[in-house]
Parts: C-alpha cells; structure tokens; sequence
C-alpha cells in the first residue's frame, strides 16, 4: 500500500538498447523518488520471451548505473512472475469479469465490415454466449457499456475516455498468457507502486488498466508481499498518473529508431557525459523553475523538479544542443577529472597507437588545450594521436588542401626544420611561437595560415590543440623527422 513516501516504478520492455525516451521516463520517475525520500522501482517487463533476453536486462542495468540512477529495488522481471498473473485471472474469471472468446482477427473484421463499421475493434459477439475456457480462446476483459473512465492526470488533467468507445479488450491471451495489461496492474498493485510515471504512448492502455485494478480490487484482491505492501493488504487506491510528452526529431515527427540515434548506448560510447546526458534529459518536457540557467547540477535538478510543472507538448530531442551542452560540462571539469574521464578512449580499440605508445606525460601537458576543443571525449583519440604514433595519421584532405595546394607549403616546413634545428636546446611552445612568427613574416603570410602545413606534416591534420603547445609536447626529435618526411613527400609528390 502506497505509504507517505512515494514508490515510482520504471518498467522497460527489454529491447536490445535503451532509448532515450526510456532514459527520460526513467529520469523523471527517479527524481520524484530522490526529492521525497520515496522508492525508485526498476521492473523489466518481459513477458514476451522472446524478447526478453538477460543480456538486454543488463544493458537496461547498466545504463542506469550509467546515469546514476540505480534502483533501490529490483529488477524484478515479469517472467518470474506469471503465476501471480494467472491468480488474477482466476479471481476475474471467477467474478465474471473476464469471458471467453473464440473469434478469429479475420472473423471480427469480416463481421464489422458486413455491418459497415469501418474502424477496427471488437464487437462484443462473445459477451453474452458464455462459452467455456480452452484452448484457441482469448479471455476479455468485459468493459462497461456505459459511463467514462477519468485518467487524472498530473501532465494533462483530467483525461476522458468515454467506455462505449472502449473494447472488450483481451486480457489474457489464446495461449493463455496475460497480457501487458493486466501484468502491469497487477504490479503496480503488488509493487505498492505510488506513482505510474510513463510516456505518452501508453495513455490509451490506462484506462484499461484503470478498469483492470478497479475489477481486482471488487474481487478483494490482495498483496502478496513482493515489495512495498505486505502480503494480504487490500488493493491500494489507484495510483497518481503522469504521461510523459512524446519526444520528437526537428520533422516534430516522433523519434524513430531507424532514423534517429537513440541508443543511450550510443551516447555514452560517444563520449557524453553522464551528469551533461541527465541535465539534458531533464530538459525534455521540464524547465528549471524562475528563469533559471538550463545548466545546473543534479542536487539543484531534484530540489527544482515537480512533476506537476512537466509540460504536455512534444519535446524536441536537440541532439545539436545536448553535445553543445556536453561541451560544457566537459569544460567545466578539473583537469584531473577530465583527464581520467578520458582513461576509456586512451586504451583498447578507441586508441589509434599501440598500448605501449602512450605517454602519460604527454597527454597530461596537452589535456587542458584538448578539454577546451572537445564536446565529446570520443572526439580525443584524434586530438592527441600524433603525440603516440609513429608517424601522424595523415588526413589526404588536409595534406591537399594545407600542403599540396599551397605554393608556399614547401618554402614554409623548409624555414621550420633550419629554425626549429636551433631550437634543440630550448624546446618551447614560446620559442616555436616566436620562430614560427619570424617565417610568417618572412612569407609574407598571417600567423594562422602559415602554420596549417606545419601542423599538417606534423599531426597529420588541421584542427587540433594549439599547434606550438602541441610541437613541445611532441618534442625535437619527432617534430623535425616529420617535417623532413613532409618535405620529402611533398618533393616525391611533385616529381
Ligand atoms: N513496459 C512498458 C513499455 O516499455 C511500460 C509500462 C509502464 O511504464 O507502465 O512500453
Ligand atoms: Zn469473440
């Protein structure tokens, strides 16, 4: 039975990756529980076998781990659970709730079009024939014929659905297996779940679930001690609903799958930030109360966040903003966090260099030039590479673009190994700077632009940390090889 404190529940169907909807509902159900003391529920609903597979159920885990957001109870998945829900069969069967009905899709739809009715449903043929259970016989739910179910709504008010438009919907199915509808309500009941926070696709389903735990609870229905409630309580009051707003790409069409990233999974692989991934989420359907910043910590999110201020219109998942708002959060981190943030794309298959090329003094003295030109830490590999491998990785773009295709390019490197020669004994970002400056010049050329085939021959690429901090982290010896072997390339090239 629901107590002083909230129980929310997050209750994904497991389907190979976590979608950032999920991530939000998941969120949103979360805070209600950090602010108020309550209970964050984690519960898999996998009834459908076959989909329900236990690695998915780690990824779910997993991503939540990622988040910060573990459950402080569960998982609990519905497979475990199926006994329970034909106990509540039983007790609808025996109250009369549910009839048996041996139609097939093709005979409902035949009969509806020979009575002209265009729109599909079910027709209610079985409703009064009281056929026996068995086998090839779905059991329905039998609805009022009349009156209107209310879903009070935190998000969009009170929602009707009037009970004539609603069918016989089934609730058990020929195969005998509960379906998600009747499974759902019998946990919330026995999960003494406070709070049903969910997306907006499943609205249409509440009413039906309304109906179900309204059924169970005139049948006397009990509790049987998962979580929450002891076993024998009496069925709760309903519980307080919250339907998410949709999430949508810049069509405003809903995000697909296909078309849209939406793997959770994606992002962190990317790169994002976990705290960057949950102020951005909270940002789908909800604003920071007053006018406030849109950046803002997780302490300052729970205190702000009231499910009564989300929002009911679609939300634009923005990926533009989110690695925007990424970038910030990485800038804003201490070095030394962003540098062991880093430790997951310096190593394996994110790093370009062998294992034992990497240098740790290196990358340390850069780290805080790359921190300032990165979004995402996967953009990284490519900004230190040419400190670690033996020879940079030579983007064919740039070396045209900043070498091939500048008639200077060879009277520039040329001037950079004679001036940089006498530098051995002073490697500095300040000393490079100063001679780089002085060959600028004698070119006739701006700073900026002189320096493009000298960082190309020597990082491979065009963009990067600021090149003359770049060159003493790498040092003499590799500067002045890789310029030798551009010239070389470049006089090959010219043959
Ligand atoms: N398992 C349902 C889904 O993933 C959600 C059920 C719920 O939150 O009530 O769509
Ligand atoms: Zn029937």
């Amino acid at each position: 039975m629901a107590g002083d404190t909230p129980r929310v529940r997050f209750a994904p169907s497991p389907t190979g990756y976590f979608h950032v909807g999920s991530a939000r509902t998941a969120l949103f159900n979360w805070l209600v529980a950090r602010q108020s003391a309550g209970t964050f529920v984690l519960r898999i609903e996998d009834t459908d076998a076959e989909r329900g597979r236990e690695e998915w159920v780690e990824g779910i885990v997993e991503a939540l781990h990622w988040l910060g957001m573990d459950p402080d109870e569960g998982p609990y998945r519905q497979s475990a659970r199926t006994a329970r829900y034909h106990e509540a069969v039983e007790a609808l069967w025996a109250a009369g709730v549910l009839y048996a009905c041996g139609c097939t899709h093709d005979e409902v739809a035949a009969r509806n079009a020979a009575a002209g009715i265009l729109t599909p449903g079910y027709d209610g043929h079985c409703r009064d024939l009281g056929l026996a259970r068995g086998p090839g016989r779905a059991l329905r739910f039998r609805t009022p014929g009349e009156g209107t179910t209310v879903v009070h709504d935190v998000v969009r008010g009170d929602v009707e659905f009037p009970c004539a438009a609603m069918d016989d919907f089934v609730a058990v199915k020929s195969s005998g297996d509960p379906l998600f509808v009747l499974a759902n309500v019998v946990d919330d009941i026995d999960m003494a779940i406070s709070h049903v926070i969910r997306g907006e696709d499943l609205l249409p389903t509440s009413p039906k679930g309304i109906l179900a735990w309204e059924a169970l609870a005139s049948t006397g229905w009990t509790t049987d001690g998962t979580a929450g409630a002891p076993a024998g309580a009496p069925t709760p009051p309903l519980p307080v609903f919250a339907h998410l707003p949709m999430l949508v790409n810049e069509a405003r069409k809903k995000l697909s799958k296909r078309r849209d990233p939406v793997a959770v999974e994606s992002y962190r692989d990317q790169g994002y930030l976990p705290d960057a991934f949950v102020n951005y989420l909270s940002l789908l359907g909800w604003s920071p109360p007053g006018g406030e910043d849109e950046v803002f910590t997780r302490e300052q999110l729970i205190d702000w966040f009231r499910l009564e201020d989300v929002n009911h219109s679609p939300a634009f998942f923005d990926v533009a903003k989110l690695t925007h708002l990424n970038g910030e959060y990485v800038r804003a981190l201490p070095t030394g966090a962003f540098v062991e943030a880093c430790r997951p794309w310096l190593s394996g298959d994110r790093a370009p260099w062998a294992p034992g090329d990497f240098d740790e003094a290196a990358f340390v003295a850069v780290a805080p030039l790359v921190q300032e030109r990165v979004a995402v830490l996967g953009e990284v590999p490519a900004m230190v590479d040419f400190l670690f491998l033996d020879a940079p990785a030579l983007d064919p773009d740039a070396w045209e673009r900043a070498v091939v295709g500048d008639d200077r390019a060879a009277t520039i490197l040329g001037a950079a190994v004679a001036a940089y020669r006498d530098l051995r004994t002073g490697w500095t970002a300040d000393a490079l700077h100063a001679s780089t400056l002085a060959i600028a010049e004698s070119v006739g050329r701006k700073l900026g632009k002189a320096q493009a085939p000298i960082r190309v021959a020597v990082t491979g690429r065009r963009v990067g940390p600021p090149l003359f901090e770049a060159l003493e982290a790498l040092g003499a010896d590799r500067t002045l090889a890789r310029l030798g072997a551009a010239l070389d390339l470049l006089g090959a090239g010219a043959v």
